[in-house]
């Protein structure tokens, strides 16, 4: 596990990050700053776009990949 992986998780979990995938969809990139890596995703680029509940992310493609297999884990884990 990574560092990344490890931060992901910590924010997950103390409710930074959403924990669940409902509702994500695949936008442009404006400018935002990515909620796992705060690299700000600038067009071309796909920003992944997640609103839940009061809490909103936009991440890069693969930050949220990384995030999604974090919440499937945490998921998996309290069942
Ligand atoms: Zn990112």
């Amino acid at each position: 596990m990574s560092i990344l992986d490890q931060s992901v998780t910590a924010r997950i979990q103390s409710g930074i990050l959403p924990k669940s995938i409902a509702g994500a969809r695949v936008g442009r990139a404006r400018g935002a700053r990515c909620a796992v890596c705060h690299v700000a995703m600038r067009s071309p680029d796909t920003a992944v776009e997640v609103e839940v509940e009061s809490l909103r992310g936009v991440f890069h493609q693969a930050c949220f990949n990384l995030w999604r297999e974090d919440v499937a884990r945490l998921r998996a884990q309290e069942s």
